[in-house]
């Protein structure tokens, strides 16, 4: 039998979840018993299993010595400098330097830049656009025109920054995931499903450096 924290409350169905150390969170409703929630996690056995080698492969492609940008896994290095450096597969950092300050710096000039060149290229344009800390997801975009982009979307290849502005700002047109919204995106980048799954693949980067 698989091992798990039980969570029980008012609610009406059987959800589970498995955390980000691989260890597993069920959460039920009051009314039902133990060996059918037993009976459930055991059926979900083979997706459990396949969810924590994601995770262990996860995070051996990304030891704590090393920082995502742009989709490229960079060897930390600290160093007596002024200013950041990239240079082969090494990020140079001077001591005592704040890296997340950086990042979110990276990531406003580059989503920006980007954001300003696909509006012109849909000829869609947001009533204000702004950097989000959400954990939930890489953007969205409000019934008023504002988009929000994760600043962790600077871990991403370029290709994949580009995707999800271009959804985003296809939801200005379409606020919902019709046909036609799909459509819309594909139009400007025909190869998106690519993107989206490397998305779905690397869900866990929308949680690093928190
Ligand atoms: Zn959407």
């Amino acid at each position: 039998m698989i091992a798990y924290k039980l969570i029980r409350s008012n609610r009406k169905s059987v959800g589970i979840r498995i955390e980000t150390d691989g260890s597993l969170v069920v959460r039920a409703p009051k009314g039902i018993e133990r060996f059918e929630i037993d009976k459930m996690v055991k059926k979900q056995e083979a997706w459990i299993e396949e969810k924590r080698a994601a995770f262990r492969a996860f995070d051996a492609a990304h030891p704590s010595n090393t920082i995502p940008y742009l989709g490229k896994n960079y060897i930390t290095v600290e160093q007596d400098i002024d200013d950041i450096e990239l240079k082969g597969d090494r990020i140079f950092i001077p001591k005592g330097y704040d890296t997340i300050c950086w990042l979110k710096s990276e990531a406003s000039r580059i989503l920006s830049e980007r954001m300003k060149y696909y509006a012109t290229a849909v000829n869609l344009f947001p009533k204000r656009a702004k950097l989000s800390n959400a954990r939930s997801k890489w953007g969205s975009c409000s019934s008023k025109r504002s988009i929000n982009l994760s600043w962790r979307l600077i871990f991403c290849p370029l290709s994949v920054i580009d995707y999800v502005i271009v959804h985003e700002l296809c939801h200005i047109v379409h606020m919902n995931h019709s046909a036609a919204f799909w459509e819309k995106v594909e139009s400007v980048l025909p190869k998106y499903k690519q993107e989206r799954e490397w998305l779905k693949e690397n869900a866990r980067l929308l949680d690093m450096y928190s």
